[in-house]
């Protein structure tokens, strides 16, 4: 590949930071766990608890469970997403009843999730598509006219913000992030359920580790602790190792320092391609900053040809590319479920013309020219 689709950044501290845990004698749970949930809590802001989780995908299944959804429940989840937002659901007997998503922002249609609504709709999970910061304040007034929780789905959206406030910072229920390896930052795998409410952020802290009413490391570390434990709930396995927290400590320094390169390329992009028949990604809203996990293209009919022949290109000249997402309810699985119902045109446009380009923070000008260059063959 000339230009790989992405690239993580690892430096030099994240190495020495991950072999200092492997040489300390204590490499799941622990200190470093504890650290980076304080940092992360810290950088969202006052009150905000911060719950570290082995994946994004771990954390809306606890997130969905501290907040009470349970077996037989509905939750609005829009189709333009990666299956493990609905998956984290469904995987407890709650049905994801999927939503089309907004044309310009591709995040979750109200007036369609209005229709979509039924009175076992317990909860709503809005995903910052892309890194797109959604309208919280709208999605929350929707969720209270209708008795539903808030769950967000910000795998995409670290750092995103929105009126001066970060996401994860907001008055949802609770919000997760993801640290796997192609996310804004990374762990190798990981991700950080976060929430205003002490209730949710205790029980997802005793759900991801088996249901103990307390965690390993008090149990093993802590001189004079007591040997003796008690299980309280029939728990999960869903613990961030030590190893993979001192990694993400490190690149949650560099956060800010990744989403101005990111931004950077994000730019340069949308000057060079203005004016191909093509539509560009939203920019950020007023007052917002976009975490520009993806740069999403569509080619308009008008192209000189469409979106299957411009991959073809972009892979001739050795640039990797994607598709975000196939909408769920064009796959097998979600299309045959109760949750599929009616139309999804937005989502379904957007798939057929979209290619998503590459987009990552060590990417060079050079490399967003070569690939700027195949995208203006389509004019
Ligand atoms: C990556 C991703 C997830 C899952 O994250 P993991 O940490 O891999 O479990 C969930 N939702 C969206 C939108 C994602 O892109």
């Amino acid at each position: 590949m000339s230009v790989p689709f992405f690239r993580p950044l690892i430096g030099d501290n994240e190495i020495e930071a991950a072999v200092a845990v492997l040489r300390s004698g204590w490499l799941t749970t622990g200190h470093k766990c504890q650290e980076f949930e304080r940092a992360f809590s810290a950088f969202l802001g006052e009150g905000v608890e911060a719950v570290a989780v082995n994946s994004a995908t771990a954390g809306l299944h606890l997130a969905a469970e501290a907040c009470g959804v349970r077996a037989g429940d509905e939750v609005l989840v829009p189709t333009l997403t990666f299956t493990a937002t609905a998956g984290a659901f469904h995987q407890m007997g709650a049905e994801p009843i999927l939503v089309d998503v907004d044309p310009k922002t591709l995040t979750i249609d109200l007036n369609d999730a209005e229709r979509k609504m039924t009175p076992r709709c317990k909860a709503i999970v809005p995903v910052h598509f892309g890194g797109w910061p959604c309208d919280m304040d709208a999605i929350v007034a929707f969720a209270h006219r209708h008795g539903l929780r808030v769950i967000e789905d910000a795998a995409h959206a670290l750092p995103a913000a929105r009126d001066g406030r970060l996401v994860g910072a907001g008055p949802s229920d609770a919000c997760v992030f993801s640290f796997y390896a192609n996310k804004t930052i990374t762990t190798g795998e990981g991700g950080m359920l976060v929430t205003r409410d002490s209730e949710i952020a205790g029980r997802a802290r005793m759900m991801r580790s088996h249901g103990f009413d307390r965690d390993a490391f008090d149990r093993f570390k802590r001189v004079g602790a007591a040997w003796r434990y008690d299980i309280i709930a029939a728990g999960y396995k869903y613990n961030l190792t030590d190893l993979a927290a001192a990694i993400g400590l490190e690149q949650l320094k560099r956060v800010f320092e990744f989403q101005e390169a990111r931004q950077r390329i994000a730019e340069h992009y949308t000057s060079a391609l203005a004016g191909l028949p093509i539509e560009l990604p939203a920019p950020a809203p007023s007052n917002g900053l976009h975490a520009w996990h993806l740069y999403p293209i569509r080619v308009r009919p008008e192209a000189r040809f469409g979106r299957d022949e411009l991959i073809k290109r972009l892979n001739q000249a050795e640039i990797g590319v994607s598709v975000h997402y196939l909408p769920l309810h064009m796959t097998s699985y979600w299309r045959a479920r109760p949750g599929a119902v009616g139309d999804f045109p937005v989502a379904s446009r957007h798939f057929e013309q979209s290619v998503t380009l590459p987009l990552f923070p060590g990417m060079s000008l050079d490399e967003a020219n070569q690939v700027i260059e195949v995208v203006k063959t389509l004019g």
